[in-house]
């Protein structure tokens, strides 16, 4: 090259990075300094789509531009001028808008990363039958991982108990349902990670390469960087699954069985463990599946409560059709050592994938009667297994009133299937448990189902647990004030700052969480005093 050739070179490169640094990002989008290979939206109908959840609960916010990006690299190229720009913009990835509090938006000056629209380009689920494992991209849907990997026979061992939810957006939270107690939760069955870090590069990461940004990212609520690209543990998946839900009027007696079940080990166990309180049979308050049904020979009706308080432990095990003929004896072993009420006994037998797939028949149940898109004040709780009886007693006997708005979950879980090391945050007990309130808002509904009535009352509940000193954890987090994210993430606090400095020391991703202060008025780099003010 000429020494000509190198300055007009160096120029260009020089006129590119001052293009870059100098204009807003809206122009940049405009005038396409930003080559993917996938595309960006500017459409009014894709802005509006992006910009709003499943939450319902907020104003919706249109992002300046969509990506649909159809490789990892286009998501880098966009954070990298996201992170070069003057006034860096927020950059968020958007799995399927299952949150509830506006979590994948980025606010009205950021881009929206579409990961689960499938580009030609994406990653297509790989199974690698002998190893065990399957390969997706980040925005796949765990029911299309499902799909893929029952072709092979084999499926992924720990769930979620709805399957139109992507994998980047559960495991940037934990990903949990009746097998954690077991399998742990779907973060404990991660083998690597490809991911975008908030600096755009593209980083491969696993227990054994960059493990600190590998433990970060699961459960890190999209801090540290985009997966673009997951490695999922699988295992032999069962053909058959014998369902069962019995009922209990003591709470304690109820708990008690629970957590024996889930501490069982070995073969000879259940291979679900889940359980809901039940204050009324409406549609509303059941929606998660069907299985009360009038062809059901039981009615919840007919078990004596003398109006209080009911609780549901739900099991399941799995079988293959070569054991059919002992699955009936298996269970019935396993059962004699509950306390359930006798009478109460509803079994259900059907195929793995109708078993794993039960949420959505009820979502296609609900939106027939145009009971889904409605606002969901969701509020999910960890809560430690010495203080759920207190729990029971001021919220379920208490707070609810008798009346409820949605199902409400309830399972323990074995921390010890927790990896210590991921961003998760649970109790600091061994057994904890899952209390989830799946309330629906409905405006036409009694006034205690109306959405400010509900928002209310989970204030109340978050009240009385600090007022009872009841030390619960939200999974799926929300909070106001970074006061309340420092005391969420308690003493893993300063470690939870550190590796955002590190990794994405603009505060560009996933700014909807609303842990770190605006990315426009961060500093490049951020001073460390920055990073602990508020937004
Ligand atoms: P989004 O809501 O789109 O994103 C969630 C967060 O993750 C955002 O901050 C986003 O920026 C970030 N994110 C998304 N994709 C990526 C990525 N590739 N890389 C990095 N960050 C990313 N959860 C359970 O654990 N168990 C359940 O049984 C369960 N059941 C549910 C049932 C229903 C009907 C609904 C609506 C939700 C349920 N959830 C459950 C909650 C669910 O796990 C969360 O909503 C989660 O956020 C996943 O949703 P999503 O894929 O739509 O992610």
């Amino acid at each position: 090259m000429t020494r000509e050739m190198t300055s007009s070179f160096l120029l260009v490169t020089f006129a590119i990075c001052t293009l870059i640094i100098a204009v807003g990002p809206s122009e940049l989008l405009r005038i396409g300094a930003i080559d993917v290979d996938g595309h960006f939206t500017f459409k009014p109908s894709d802005l509006a789509s992006v910009s709003s959840d499943f939450g319902m609960l907020k104003s919706p916010e249109e992002p300046l531009a969509v990506l649909h990006p159809s490789s990892a690299e286009d998501v880098a190229r966009l954070i990298r001028t996201a992170y070069g720009s003057a006034t860096a913009f927020p950059v968020s990835a958007r799995g399927h808008g299952h949150s509830i509090n506006g979590q994948a938006s980025t606010g009205r000056n950021g881009v929206v990363v579409e990961m689960s629209h499938r580009n030609i380009g994406t990653l297509e689920p790989l199974v690698e039958p002998e190893e065990m494992y399957v390969d997706v991209w980040g925005g796949e849907l765990w029911v299309d991982v499902l799909k893929k990997t029952l072709e092979h026979g084999l499926a992924p061992k720990s769930w979620t108990d709805y399957l139109y939810l992507s994998v980047g957006g559960t495991l940037s939270n934990a990903g949990i349902s009746g097998q954690a107690f077991h399998h742990g939760p779907q973060i404990s069955n991660v083998l690597e990670l490809d991911v975008v870090t908030g600096r755009g590069e593209v980083m491969r990461c696993s227990e054994e390469e960059n493990t600190r940004l590998f433990h970060g990212v699961l459960g890190g609520l999209g801090q540290f960087g985009i997966i673009t690209r997951a490695r999922i543990s699988l295992e032999p998946a069962p053909q058959r699954v014998r369902w069962i839900r019995v009922l209990y009027s003591s709470f304690e007696v109820f708990t008690d069985d629970q957590e024996y079940l889930i501490s069982m080990h070995g073969h000879s166990k259940f291979d679900y463990v889940e359980g809901f309180v039940i204050v009324d049979e409406g549609l509303v308050n059941n929606w998660r599946s069907s299985f009360f049904s009038p062809h059901n020979p039981v009615k919840i009706s007919s078990v004596s409560s003398n109006g209080s308080v009911l609780y549901c432990l739900e099991i399941t095990k799995n079988y293959h059709e070569s054991e059919s003929d002992t699955v009936d004896q298996e269970v019935e072993i396993l059962m004699k050592k509950l306390n359930f009420i006798p009478t109460s006994v509803f079994t259900t037998d059907l195929q793995y994938v109708d078993f794993l797939d039960r949420v959505h028949k009820a979502e296609l149940k609900l939106r027939s009667k145009n009971l889904w898109e409605v606002p969901h004040p969701w509020l999910n709780l960890f809560v430690p297994k010495s203080r759920i009886s207190d729990f029971d007693k001021g919220v379920f006997k208490g707070i609810l009133g008798n009346k409820t708005s949605g199902p409400i979950l309830i399972y323990p879980m074995n921390k010890d299937k927790w990896d210590e090391r991921s961003s998760a945050v649970t109790p600091d007990e061994e057994v904890f448990y899952l209390v989830a309130l799946l309330r629906s808002a409905l405006s036409d509904g009694e006034e205690t189902q109306k959405l400010e009535y509900l928002k209310d009352q989970n204030r109340r509940i978050l009240e009385f647990c600090e007022q009872a000193k009841i030390n619960v954890k939200q999974y799926l987090p929300h909070h106001a004030t970074q006061e309340e994210w420092v005391d969420h993430y308690g003493d893993r606090w300063d470690q939870f700052r550190s590796m955002k400095t590190e990794f994405d020391p603009r505060h560009i991703l996933a700014t909807g969480q609303k842990i770190f202060q605006n990315p426009s008025l961060a500093l490049f780099p951020p001073s460390p005093s920055s990073s602990s003010a508020s937004w």
